[in-house]
């Protein structure tokens, strides 16, 4: 069953407030198996508001609106109802003793303005707010149900909870069940992704796969509706390890697993620690490690090395090198990701050395340019790997992108998939 989601306030329209209350109103329809088909935000004005409720009771048999319902001139959303409907408005007086026993509670009269919270259009049911002093509207226009519950999210979730879910969750079985996760992936282009996943993006597949990108993570969402629990579960199973299969290693987590979490669930479980020397990202690459709770379990620590001369006192970067080859360069990171492991006496080691920008790129080192390296330990020995990133951005993306490279580069190593594959890494 579907249904359409109106956000009532000029504030919202002007971008001043940003509307959660359709996201939650989203996650909380989708989860009793209703279909949302759209959002819409409203300026408070009444013919709009009225041609919105018009238009969203053509298009779904339920109409949830939020905002609007407050005492002041510009909420209109109760008169634009009215008018949608055809009807007045008419004065509640169950719901006006109501309001004046809140202001009584407070100590305070009620001021005339309030009166209009206790107006409802004629043939509409009021919805007690015991959080507020706006009651919310329950009614009906073409077999569409309506529900309209004031903006303040305390009091839209109260309603919610005690009018609207009780109302929507009886008689479920009308209704298909719908279940939606997401395939979190590092490492490769969205483009590149959905290519990959083929047929499996055909729009009129079911369960739907769709992608989103986020901070660099790309992610498969996936939403599986069909008429029993037991039937939405087994597809969306099925479709989850056919998206796993097809995307390989790139695929670190489900639904907001994050990659440093999934890293030290990897170091943990085959007992290995890390420690890291950064440059360019200045300790982000800690700080995402150690986000984690009980990271040190994995991660004893790390050198931040900015400038050369820290390079070389802390890290005994030969001062050579960094003549030579310069602090970017994979000269530099070997050296760093070498000294890291050694003197942390760690299992393996990560290093990032790179322009951020927007300043210090050449041509043959164009802004962007970042060398991780990987040193791990090998019976007795050390080896290390160093690799070229060719990342794009603004400085903190670039830094972003060079932290989470250096996790799933770690990640590919641990798990003995080639990390060659991972799209910006760039071929010495
Ligand atoms: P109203 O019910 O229009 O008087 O809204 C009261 C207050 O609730 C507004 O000033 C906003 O701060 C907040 N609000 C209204 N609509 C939303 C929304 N869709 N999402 C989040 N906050 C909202
Ligand atoms: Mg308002």
């Amino acid at each position: 069953m579907q249904a359409v989601i109106l956000s009532i306030g000029d504030e919202l329209v002007l971008g001043q407030t940003i509307d959660t209350n359709s996201a939650f109103l989203a996650q909380q329809l989708t989860s009793l198996g209703f279909s949302v088909l759209y959002h819409q935000t409203v300026a408070d004005d009444q013919s709009a508001i009225a041609a919105a409720f018009v238009q969203a009771c053509r298009a779904a048999p339920l109409v949830i609106a939020t905002g609007g319902l407050g005492p002041t001139e510009d909420d209109l959303t109760r008169q634009g109802l009215a008018d949608a409907l055809g009807v007045s408005l008419v004065l509640d007086e169950a719901s006006l003793s109501e309001i004046e026993s809140f202001f009584t509670r407070r100590g305070r009269a009620m001021v005339a303005g309030n009166r209009i919270q206790a107006m409802h259009p004629v043939g509409s049911q009021m919805l007690a707010n015991h959080t507020g002093t706006a009651p919310g509207i329950r009614a009906a226009l073409h077999g569409t149900t309506i529900f309209v519950v004031p903006g303040v999210p305390r009091e839209m979730i109260a309603l919610w909870e005690r009018h609207i879910r009780p109302e929507l969750a009886q008689n479920p079985g009308a209704r298909n069940v719908i279940l939606t996760a997401k395939i979190n992936t590092f490492g490769l282009g969205e483009s590149d992704l959905a290519a990959r996943l083929g047929d499996l993006m055909d729009r009129a597949r079911n369960p739907k796969v769709g992608t989103t990108v986020s901070a660099g993570v790309v992610s498969a969402r996936v939403r599986s509706e069909f008429p029993t629990a037991a039937e939405a579960h087994a597809h969306m199973d099925q479709t989850l390890h056919a998206i796993a299969q097809i995307l390989g290693p790139f695929v670190y987590s489900r639904d907001d697993v994050t990659l440093q979490e999934e890293l030290l669930k990897l170091l943990r479980q085959t007992g290995q620690k890390i420690a890291t020397a950064e440059s360019c990202t200045g300790g982000l690459l800690s700080a995402m490690l150690t986000d984690v709770p009980g990271a040190s379990d994995c991660f004893l620590g790390g050198w931040v090395t900015y400038a050369n001369q820290l390079k070389q006192s802390q890290l005994d970067i030969p001062p050579d090198i960094l003549d030579r080859h310069g602090a970017v360069s994979s000269q530099t990171a070997h050296a760093m990701a070498h000294a890291a492991l050694v003197k942390s006496d760690a299992d393996a080691a990560l290093s990032i050395t790179g322009i951020a920008g927007p300043d210090g790129g050449t041509d043959e080192k164009p802004v962007g340019t970042v060398w991780v390296g990987l040193a791990v330990k090998n019976s007795g020995a050390v080896n290390v790997h160093t690799y070229r990133l060719a990342l794009t951005g603004d400085r903190p993306i670039i830094r972003d992108r060079a932290a989470k490279t250096a996790l799933q580069i770690l990640r590919f190593h641990l798990l003995g998939a080639p990390i060659e594959q991972i799209t910006w890494l760039k071929l010495k």
